[in-house]
């Protein structure tokens, strides 16, 4: 069975998502309470609704019941991004995603029952930077406030050695979870594991230490 979604607020995170949710075969109710980005949507999401997220009766009449996730992309409007979040965990939606304009707006979308807060731009300006700081470093993913996993090119510093040579764990503090070496990855690789240039390794830490395996070995 398709999984079915809806994206309320059709600004550019949220008409991304919804774009991109539809074009994968998922059946995408899109929201909005502006009659243009409504009808900007009719194409692409499987059903269009221009209505006002914060009116409670609206939700309820949507007959949300069967959607397995809602994705709330209010953008500046942080009073009504959490009204409509308070309204669909009350409604029982099962999994309320939304963007957060700012810690403030974040800590309270947490009180409130959110299941998943996103902030968009500041992940994305992160990730930016540790591409900049070395072009070497292709992703970068937070977990938590300190601890991230980073893909990286091995590059010269690492071709020919094994794990155990670096010994990452031991001089890091960051542990080496995969390796991708053409259309191979390679999960919990062994310490006699020998690096190539071309090897694309997956890195889990603490910030502090990944921050110091970026300086030294990347
Ligand atoms: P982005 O930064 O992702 O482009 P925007 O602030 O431009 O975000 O877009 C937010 C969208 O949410 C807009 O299209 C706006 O019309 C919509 N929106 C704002 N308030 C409501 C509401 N109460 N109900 C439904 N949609 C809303």
């Amino acid at each position: 069975m398709k999984k079915e979604f809806a994206v309320i607020g059709l600004g550019r995170f949220g008409g991304s998502i919804c774009r991109e949710l539809s074009r994968e075969g998922m059946q995408v109710i899109a929201l909005d309470i502006d009659e243009q980005k409504v009808s900007e949507y009719r194409d692409i999401a499987a059903h269009t609704v221009m209505a006002d997220s914060t009116d409670e009766n609206v939700l309820r009449e949507l007959g949300l019941r069967n959607i397995d996730h809602v994705i709330v992309a209010i953008g500046d409007n942080i009073q009504a991004s959490m009204l409509t979040t308070l309204i669909l965990k009350e409604l029982g939606i099962k999994t309320v995603t939304v963007k957060a304009q700012n810690d403030y707006h974040e800590k309270i979308l947490n009180r409130i029952g959110a299941d998943h807060v996103i902030h968009p731009e500041r992940d994305m300006g992160k990730r930016i930077a540790h591409h900049i700081i070395s072009n070497n470093i292709l992703d970068y993913i937070e977990l938590s406030d300190d601890h991230s996993v980073v893909e990286v090119k091995a590059g010269r510093k690492m071709k020919n050695q094994t794990l155990i040579d670096l010994d990452i764990r031991a001089n890091y503090g960051c542990n080496v979870v995969a390796i991708k070496r053409n259309k191979d990855v390679i999960v919990s690789p062994k310490a006699n594991e020998k690096i190539e240039e071309t090897d694309i390794l997956i890195v889990i830490g603490s910030d502090k230490d990944i921050s110091r395996f970026e300086k030294n070995l990347v």
